[in-house]
């Protein structure tokens, strides 16, 4: 009889035979991930989500293995395609959101706002770095009093002489205290800028947000700029407005939809080798129809996630996906993943509550994935706006 332990990884995924879609290279990008993770993170993630640790001398072991801004081309980046980026955050988020979000925000977030919006010269000294995980890079946008609607921020920046005068606070800032650089956005009078702030610039201090009950094997800080004095040469010249950091964040949301399948996937295979094991009434729970009917129903929209997670990754190779695209595939998967994740955890029946199962752990987690990147409200906000042409988000 199986247990969790021999559950046949990724059997959930494959009554559908969707690996039948992928190629020889996207499929041992794949490959290579999960190997690395069911040898250096899985033994320990649970204990990691317990006590609250994030695994920071695995980032070079990311870099090596391509993973850090691996979407990117030139600067020591792996350059590969959308769908193959997606495949390694869902391996990633198999493994714990936690590990998912350090290597969204590292790529996605701060390296993809160094490519996109830099400099040559920002570009020169940072991507080679951040790319080989010598350096940890952050992204500060959310404020405390400013999720939501970052168009209000109140962190700002004034010149004076060449300078820049940054001042203000950042909050939710995934990797915040370990980060060798941030880019921070701020408002000026000519609106929204972005600035590459390095660790140890007099002014700029974080402090991490230590009682959180989801994400816990991920750094989540605050960060704080008090008349932080920065060069012209540390703002990101090619960003001009609110739209580049909204653009950084489309880009993180994409390996989101990819990562909420890994998690549901991770949940229902742990749930299939657990009630093929787990003995009630003299027989196998998985023998029983109501288990089956949740078992066949997750199978469904897990399979169902991962179509569509597939069919945007190809939207975004042919350079035609848009936000909304963006808006229904992350909140169509992270809500997928949640369901399945909770109705996985209630196959473990009491033994679910522990950290010796993975279903409840992704569920938590994935309380927080439902709101970062863009709450649930607000992306069927975008895709209510895209259907009607009314935005209802203010007024
Ligand atoms: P609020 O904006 O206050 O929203 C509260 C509730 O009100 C939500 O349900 C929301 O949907 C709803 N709401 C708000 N406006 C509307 C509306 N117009 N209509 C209907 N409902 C509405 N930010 C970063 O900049 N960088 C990071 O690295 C980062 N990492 C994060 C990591 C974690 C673990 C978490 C939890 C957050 C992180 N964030 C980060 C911040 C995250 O993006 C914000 O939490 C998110 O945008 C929501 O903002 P808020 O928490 O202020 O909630």
């Amino acid at each position: 009889m199986s247990t969790v332990d021999d559950a046949p990884v990724g059997a959930a995924l494959e009554l559908l035979n969707i690996s039948s879609l992928l190629t020889e290279d996207q499929r041992d990008i794949q490959r290579a991930v999960a190997e690395f993770l069911a040898d250096r993170v899985r033994p320990h993630i649970g204990q990691w989500s317990e006590d609250h640790h994030f695994p920071r001398d695995l980032v070079p072991e990311l870099g090596k293995l391509g993973l850090l801004g691996m979407h990117l081309d030139g600067y020591g980046c792996a350059g590969v395609d959308a769908v193959s980026y997606g495949l390694a955050c869902l391996e990633l988020e198999a493994a714990d959101s936690g590990l998912r979000s350090f290597v969204s925000v590292q790529g996605s977030l701060a390296m993809f706002a160094i490519w996109r919006f830099g400099s040559e010269n920002q570009k020169q000294e940072w991507l080679p770095r951040l790319a080989a995980g010598d350096a940890v890079g952050c992204f500060g946008l959310t404020e405390a009093d400013f999720g939501s609607n970052p168009a209000g921020m109140r962190t700002h920046a004034v010149r004076d002489g060449a300078d820049w005068i940054l001042t203000g606070e950042k909050m939710w800032i995934t990797n915040g205290s370990l980060a060798d650089v941030a880019i921070v956005w701020a408002m000026t009078d000519e609106g929204v800028r972005g600035f590459l702030v390095p660790r140890g610039t007099p002014g700029f201090s974080a402090s991490d947000i230590s009682n959180k009950l989801a994400l816990r094997a991920s750094i989540t800080s605050e960060l704080s700029f008090d008349n932080v004095r920065l060069p012209d040469s540390a703002r990101l010249p090619e960003a001009h407005g609110l739209r580049a950091p909204l653009t950084c964040l489309d880009e993180a949301r994409f390996g989101i939809l990819f990562g909420a399948v890994g998690a549901g996937r991770d949940s229902l295979d742990s749930a299939l080798a657990y009630a093929g094991s787990r003995i009630q009434f003299d027989r196998p729970i998985s023998a029983f129809q109501l288990t089956q009917q949740k078992l066949a129903d997750m199978a469904i929209e897990l399979n169902n996630s991962m179509l569509l997670a597939l069919h945007l990754a190809r939207l975004k190779d042919a350079g035609e996906i848009k936000p909304v695209h963006i808006s229904m595939g992350k909140l169509n998967n992270v809500r997928a993943a949640l369901a399945i994740a909770r109705q996985c955890r209630t196959i473990f029946g009491g033994s679910g509550i522990t950290t010796d199962y993975p279903p409840l752990r992704h569920a938590i987690n994935l309380e927080a994935v439902l709101t970062y990147e863009g709450t649930a409200e607000i992306h069927a906000l975008t895709i209510g706006q895209a259907l009607t042409g009314h935005a209802a988000f203010s007024g």
